[in-house]
């Protein structure tokens, strides 16, 4: 009897210690009146970031990005040819193209389809729901990703024709590196309806406007204004909008560094694009109407980082040690990138490329937002 009576302890023992181990701790799927429904989406681009820039990031400064816990999936990046045939290393606009559109292009199109036609974007169809929509760069405006967020052209150097479609888009927030290309329109600015902003002054002043266009010196780790400041007067701009907003926040400059194979500037862009990560979610709080995507268009460089291999280039991190490095070549790459996803479950088994549910197109990042603007149901 005594001995049934250990067995018996030891088998409930056995048995909790396995609910605890697989899950029982876990909470079920909240329901929609528990989490609340989806009314803002940020994207958060970084352009040629391959896994190994994030990593390089995180070796430079020393500390652990916190995005990278989160929900992560691996992406496919390639473009099409003009037949509409795949597999072809994308660029920033084919590549922007099918985040913003979910439709797979040419190189050098932006928001067009192979064919050459117009397709909406995301920020498109949040308008159509009457939500508010912004674009945050520290490229120009008129480069290939905020372009393809905001604007149309058959050829990513058409700078006017960008530009003007984006005057015209009513995305209302156009935010980017201060350009002549733009500041020569000022008046088509003012015509159509957006304010002007080229210092945080003005954004105080023009805090209540229905569209805004903000240039600031924003281009590279130097630059007076930091994207991560940037972001947090874009969300109070666009959160001004009760039916919520859609934003689209790129820092260029990952890219930018590795076409130069400039490892400085590559890991302190990826410190400016987690910081702006870190500004959005001290903005959301515990608010659970916001999701968070973070991807790239693309791997530039041929990037690889190492803590050990002595034998390549170094670099000396914050804290003064040592991190290693390779570039292939500056040039992109066809990498798989990531996609990180912060307050929702976008069920990736829906996507299944390659008939598996780790690896996903980048026209299925899109799809993403989609359905988040569809059912709106946050499911964290
Ligand atoms: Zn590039």
């Amino acid at each position: 009897m005594k001995k049934f009576v250990y067995k018996s302890v030891a088998v409930v023992f056995a048995i909790v210690t396995l609910m605890f181990s697989f899950g029982c701790s876990v909470p079920a799927s909240p329901s929609k009146s528990e989490y609340g429904e989806i009314k803002n989406i940020v994207i958060i681009i970084g352009d040629g970031m391959g896994m190994e820039h994030i990593t390089a990031g995180q070796l430079y400064e020393e500390k652990h990005y916190g995005f990278t816990d989160w929900k992560f999936v691996a992406v496919n990046t390639d473009s099409v040819d003009t037949a509409g045939n795949s597999f072809i290393t994308t660029d920033s606009a084919a590549g922007g193209t099918a985040l913003a559109t979910g439709t797979l292009t040419v190189n050098g199109y932006v928001a067009k389809d192979w064919k050459g036609r117009d397709v909406y974007t995301i920020l498109d169809y949040a308008m159509a729901e009457g939500k508010a929509t912004g674009v945050v760069s520290t490229d120009n405006i008129f480069g290939a990703t905020p372009a393809a967020f905001s604007g149309h052209a058959l050829n990513r150097g058409e700078t006017d024709t960008i530009v003007d479609s984006q005057l015209t888009s009513g995305v209302d927030l156009l935010c980017a590196s201060v350009s002549t290309a733009c500041t020569d329109k000022a008046d088509a600015i003012a015509q159509n309806g957006y304010t002007l902003c080229t210092d945080y002054a003005d954004i105080e002043n023009a805090k209540n406007a229905d569209k805004a266009y903000w240039q600031f010196d924003m281009a590279g780790y130097n630059a007076s204004v930091k994207l991560e400041d940037v972001t947090s007067h874009a969300l109070d701009f666009l959160s001004k909008d009760e039916d919520g907003f859609v934003m689209m926040i790129e820092q260029a400059h990952i890219d930018k560094y590795s076409h130069s194979n400039d490892i400085e500037g590559a890991v302190k862009s990826m410190a400016s694009l987690n910081n702006t990560v870190e500004t959005v979610l001290e903005w959301i709080g515990d608010r659970k109407d916001t999701a968070i995507l973070i991807t790239a268009d693309h791997e530039t460089g041929g990037l690889t980082v190492s803590t050990k291999n002595q034998t390549l280039a170094d670099l000396t991190t914050v804290n003064g040690n040592k991190m290693y490095y390779a570039w292939e070549h500056g040039n992109h790459t066809d990498s798989k990138v990531a996609l990180f996803v912060y307050g929702i479950n976008p069920d990736y088994s829906q996507f299944d490329y390659y008939k598996s549910k780790h690896l996903i197109k980048n026209i299925n990042v899109y799809g993403v937002m989609r359905n988040l603007l569809n059912d709106g149901l946050c499911y964290a």
